[in-house]
């Protein structure tokens, strides 16, 4: 048996062990729990172990597990790939979306950006590691893009999200998050007012939290690991 309540626990001490070494305040970091592939019962066990930020990749999936949950204060954040004719529902459904690679998806976004909802909180995607597998932007794009989504209305372009390689070398699993948070100085140095850093996963953590991560998107040390979709 999956124990989410204490998952959640021992992913906090994680995280405050790390900010205690980083010398940084644990307010500045957001815990999302990737809840992909897993059942509307296990998002319920952890709101009601006090968890509020939930992520999913898949659409359809999320908007099924929508309409059956209706606690107050959820935060729902889409972090999968988005193709063109997924952009109404998603920007329509959720609060956050951290996976917008390229410009035209920015301004979907924004054109079909409900009236009544406020901003919806955009980050870019970074292929930090450089993966043919992965999708996202090179870091040479990102000034160029980062300018233009800055300017749209409806949404709030607030920082950069990545998936580096997988690796268990913490050394470079923090030179890839270093890079990342060097390119949000830069974007901030130019004038933008940004403030997030979506970076950080169940095996790499402890290296995003060191180098600036302000929301870690943890799904397998909660949920156990992924179920078959
Ligand atoms: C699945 C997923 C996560 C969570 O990964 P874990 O290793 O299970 O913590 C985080 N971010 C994205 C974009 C994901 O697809």
């Amino acid at each position: 048996m999956i124990d989410i309540k204490s998952n959640l626990t021992q992913v906090q001490q994680r995280i405050d062990d790390a900010v205690k070494r980083s010398h940084r305040d644990s307010r500045d970091i957001s815990l999302i729990a990737v809840s992909k592939t897993q059942s509307v019962d296990a998002i319920r066990t952890a709101y009601a172990a006090g968890q509020r930020h939930f992520a999913e990749n898949y659409l359809q999936h999320a908007l099924d597990k929508m309409q059956q949950i209706h606690e107050p204060g959820l935060v729902w954040h889409f972090i999968g790939a988005i193709q063109s004719n997924k952009t109404r529902a998603i920007t329509e459904h959720f609060d956050w979306v951290h996976s917008v690679d390229r410009l035209k998806i920015a301004q979907r976004l924004a054109e079909q950006r409900p009236a009544h909802l406020p901003p919806l909180n955009v980050c870019l995607q970074i292929n930090i590691s450089n993966e043919a597998s992965k999708s996202g932007l090179t870091l040479e794009q990102l000034p160029e893009i980062a300018v233009a989504v800055n300017q749209l209305p409806h949404i709030r372009l607030r920082g950069l999200m990545a998936i580096p390689a997988h690796t268990t070398d913490t050394h470079l699993q923090r030179q890839y998050f270093r890079q990342m948070r060097q390119a949000l100085e830069q974007l901030k140095a130019q004038g933008l007012a940004l403030d997030t850093l979506s970076m950080g996963m169940s095996n790499d953590l402890e290296a995003a939290i060191a180098e600036g991560a302000t929301m870690l998107r943890i799904g397998t040390a909660i949920f156990g690991p992924r179920l078959k979709t």
